[in-house]
């Protein structure tokens, strides 16, 4: 009876757009978890330059986390050219966040001053201006965690199996490590040890064919195989 709930509630699961956004990923060449957060990194930035410019609360953020991270600067200003934008929605967006810091430096000149000058009690030096990820990294972080649960939800689902097994995609090294520590299926570990396998049979092969006593051609896959082992170890996000 409960393993009838539980299959109830997958079915149930997979007409929901998480699923059907996980077997797209499942169809390409790459770690699904990372195809994934990438899609929805590029669909909030998006979203954030399409609504929610004049928005308080991420204006806060952006305060908060002084601006942006190099990384979501870099794709926030490709998302504006994209646009076909001058430039005025990220401009609108930093106004005010710098405005609010030029003051606060002022305050912060003020304060080093003041624990500079020879007349001073203050012993310890001003709190100083604290840079950490930005509000888009932090999303991500939480988006992660969404996908990784949801694979693991999931890894247990044939036609899961059935599409990890017959495509090109290898999950990374740091979602394996997460998958794992999230306690998913160990059919999905094994396989994907199955394709690494496969893989250095393939880059193998291609180091040797440079020899000379090997006159037979490349595969596409051995021509391939360097990159897929690289990618698997970068992942598309990290
Ligand atoms: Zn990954
Ligand atoms: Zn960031």
């Amino acid at each position: 009876m409960t393993n009838l709930k539980i299959e109830d509630d997958k079915t149930r699961a997979k007409r929901s757009i998480t699923w059907v956004r996980l077997t797209e990923a499942l169809k390409r060449e790459g770690c699904p978890i990372c195809i994934q957060l990438v899609d929805s990194e590029e669909k909030y930035i998006r979203d954030i330059l399409y609504e929610y410019v004049l928005d308080v609360g991420v204006r806060k953020k952006l305060h908060q986390k002084r601006g942006l991270c190099s990384r979501h600067a870099k794709l926030a200003i490709k998302a504006e050219r994209e646009l076909n934008s001058d430039g005025l929605h990220l401009a609108t967006m930093f106004e005010t966040v710098l405005e609010e810091s030029i003051r606060f430096i002022d305050d912060t000149i003020s304060l080093y001053r003041e624990y500079y000058s020879k007349n001073t009690r203050r012993r310890k030096p001003p709190k100083n201006i604290a840079i950490s990820n930005c509000f888009i990294c932090d999303h991500i972080n939480e988006m992660e965690k969404t996908f990784i649960s949801l694979f693991t939800y999931y890894s247990t689902d044939q036609e899961l199996h059935n599409l990890y097994s017959e495509s090109e995609s290898i999950i990374c090294y740091r979602h394996l490590n997460k998958l794992l520590e999230d306690k998913c299926d160990l059919w999905v570990i094994e396989k994907t040890n199955e394709k690494l396998k496969n893989l250095i049979t393939l880059m193998k092969s291609f180091i040797q064919k440079h020899s000379h006593e090997y006159r037979s051609e490349f595969s596409e896959a051995e021509l391939r195989s360097w990159i897929k082992t690289i990618n698997f170890f970068s992942g598309e996000y990290r």
